[in-house]
């Protein structure tokens, strides 16, 4: 190996290091977008409850607003698992242990890891889609 490929090598883990922090900021970015459309949908759906005419109240479009929420909860899920990923590690959806991303399996309880991208990661709860677990890990 001469010392260009050493140079070579070692711009281009730099380069995929660089890539990889946008790729965090960006998702967090996004995280934080979503999070606040959440707040918004919320006021909105609280505001529409309460002009509603009390003798005649229809639910279906504080419904449509909650499937939003929801969209939007799971979408904020799925980023926040990829972020995981990303750093290197991915949450146990059974005991919310930290587990080395190549780990198929979770190493205190058990349990299967699931992709973000399968169908079981949609049912998963409590990723953390509130207000921790963005901030701390840097
Ligand atoms: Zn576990």
């Amino acid at each position: 190996m001469s010392i260009l490929d050493v140079v070579n090598a070692t711009s281009r883990s730099v380069n995929e290091k660089t890539k990889n922090m946008q790729e965090v900021a960006n998702l967090k970015k996004k995280i934080a977008y979503e999070r606040e459309r959440i707040v918004e949908v919320f006021a909105e759906i609280g505001e529409k409850f309460y002009n509603m005419d009390p003798n005649n109240q229809d639910f279906s479009e504080l419904r449509v607003l909650c499937d939003d929420v929801n969209t939007r909860k799971r979408r904020i899920k799925k980023m926040m698992f990829s972020l995981h990923n990303m750093r290197g590690y991915k949450i146990c959806p059974q005991c919310k242990a930290e587990v080395n991303g190549k780990f198929k399996f979770c190493g205190s309880c058990g349990a299967r890891i699931p992709e973000p991208d399968e169908a079981e990661f949609l049912d998963m709860e409590g990723l953390g889609f509130g207000t921790e677990s963005l901030e701390e890990k840097e």
